[in-house]
């Protein structure tokens, strides 16, 4: 009288319930789920050079003439390197540090303090 045992079939699939794509917990509040996304900068068409440059500040819209920030940049160290080779070694490797023109300009925002753009050499 022994019965064979009932094959349960394709394991597990089938059974598996649908998760809820939009699964809310109650009493859960949302606080910070609003994440405001600032769509970025856009400086399409506008190339920043090495003045300063009238522009609309895309952080506070203001109309604005960014002020420029000469800093070391790649060229800056590619010419440091080129002097070195050359047998600058004593300090005049450092000239191009001194250099505004072979440096990057950062322009920023004189109303809001934010970077707006940069001048790469390279
Ligand atoms: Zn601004």
């Amino acid at each position: 009288m022994e019965q064979p045992p009932p094959y349960p079939g394709p394991p597990g699939y089938g059974i598996k319930q649908p998760l809820p794509t939009n699964q809310q917990q109650p009493g859960y509040q949302a606080t910070t789920t609003t994440v405001i996304q600032q769509p970025g900068p856009v400086f399409v068409g506008l190339r920043f050079l090495e003045n300063p440059t009238a522009m609309i500040c895309p952080f506070c819209q203001a109309s604005i003439v960014t002020s420029t920030l000469y800093t070391p940049g790649t060229l800056t160290w590619i010419a440091c390197g080129g002097v070195a080779l050359m047998g600058g070694w004593l300090g005049c490797c450092l000239v191009p540090f001194c250099m505004d023109s072979l440096k990057d300009v950062i322009h920023s925002c004189p109303n809001c303090q934010k970077q707006v753009g940069v001048y790469r050499r390279v």
